[in-house]
């Protein structure tokens, strides 16, 4: 992956096929069903250690966030901009969808001053209910 390369960053096979479960997966996956997919997709058994230690060296390289309220994590759409990530999840289907504003870059700095504060993990969830969702609700309903 040329950001890996850029940045000097060992893409090991491990981490770049939790990358590649990520990205086909569409929503944000667990630690466990990363290991559950690793075993059916590559015959692979990984430990949690392993896994835990593989998806903090993408976090800390932009390459994937965690969702905290899902315990969860999804592939970064612009790991190439260090910009703030504004997800949205669906809590019926469990898709998410990463969007990015710099106007939330500007009100996180903003107010971060106000009180002193230097964040490193930026990432805001918000929950709810996906436009599919909305419109197979609409037709059953
Ligand atoms: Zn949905």
């Amino acid at each position: 992956m040329a950001i890996c390369a850029e940045r000097g960053a060992q893409l090991t096979e491990l981490r770049r096929q939790i990358l590649e479960l990520l990205w086909e997966s569409g929503r944000p996956t667990g630690a466990y069903e990363l290991i559950e997919a690793l075993r059916v997709r590559a015959a692979r058994l990984i430990g949690p250690p392993t896994i835990y230690r593989a998806l903090e060296f993408l976090m800390s390289h932009g390459l994937v966030s965690k969702i905290e309220s899902r315990n969860a994590y999804v592939p970064c759409a612009h790991p190439e901009r260090q910009t703030n990530s504004l997800f949205f999840i669906c809590s019926e289907c469990g898709s998410s969808v990463e969007l990015e504003d710099p106007r939330l870059d500007r009100l996180i700095a903003e107010k971060a001053a106000l009180i002193g504060f230097r964040p490193i993990r930026r990432v805001v969830e918000a929950e709810g209910i996906c436009s599919s969702c909305l419109d197979a609700d609409a037709e059953g309903g």
